[in-house]
């Protein structure tokens, strides 16, 4: 695996949540991110159906517009009674002609579970790709998972995205009811960051 030996980081995201999230995981590693959107860099189009490949698309747009070795998080939560969905469209349900409604969102999601007329608990993982480039176009593909469960009503104000409607497994509160440190410690994110830290040296 090829090392990530730099302090600086360019993380290939325009969304605020998930860089500051990005952030903090790389913190004890001593690596300083700087997000996408600090360097005005175009927002490229995610036009594959995985998560890898949409992570592939971003991670490499980024380094070879700016030189510099670039990380991508594609992700998504998918639930197993509407066979995956939203799955690699989680973004896509939230936009409305004026930006991104998380709440309208996971309305929808649950609706559709309604639809369906699912049993509960209403199992649900979220996951994450992270895509780390480099501008020869080398790439390192980490993947991570974390299995739970939707509620409603939604619960908590931490977080982003889908946080308020997602409890994981073994636990009693939502992403969005935690504190950001316990929910690095249990996400999806997290479990892909523990295998792309084998990529850093430690600080
Ligand atoms: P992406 O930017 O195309 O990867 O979009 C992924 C979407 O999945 C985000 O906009 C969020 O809605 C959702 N998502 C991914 N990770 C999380 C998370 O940790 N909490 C809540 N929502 C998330």
């Amino acid at each position: 695996m090829r090392k990530f030996t730099e302090k600086k980081l360019l993380v290939a995201t325009h969304n605020a949540g998930k860089l500051e999230e990005i952030s903090e995981l790389l913190k004890p590693y001593g690596i300083e991110c700087v997000g996408a959107k600090e360097l005005d860099l175009a927002v490229p189009a995610e036009t594959e159906t995985t998560f890898v490949g949409n992570a592939r698309i971003k991670a490499h747009a980024a380094a070879k517009a700016t030189g510099l070795p670039a990380l991508s998080d594609d992700s998504g939560i998918e639930v197993d009674c509407l066979g995956g969905a939203p799955g690699v469209y989680t973004a896509d349900w939230a936009e409305t002609p004026n930006g991104r409604d998380f709440k309208m969102a996971m309305e929808k999601t649950w609706n559709e579970c309604e639809k369906v007329g699912a049993d509960r608990p209403r199992t649900a993982r979220f996951c994450s790709t992270l895509v780390l480039a480099w501008p020869d176009g080398h790439e390192e593909v980490f993947e991570g998972e974390c299995q739970g469960f939707l509620v409603w009503p939604m619960r908590g104000e931490e977080g982003h995205g889908y946080d308020p409607m997602f409890q994981p497994k073994g636990s009693n509160k939502t992403f969005a009811e935690m504190t950001h440190e316990r929910k690095n410690q249990l996400s999806h994110r997290a479990d892909a960051f523990r295998k792309l830290t084998a990529a850093f040296e430690p600080a």
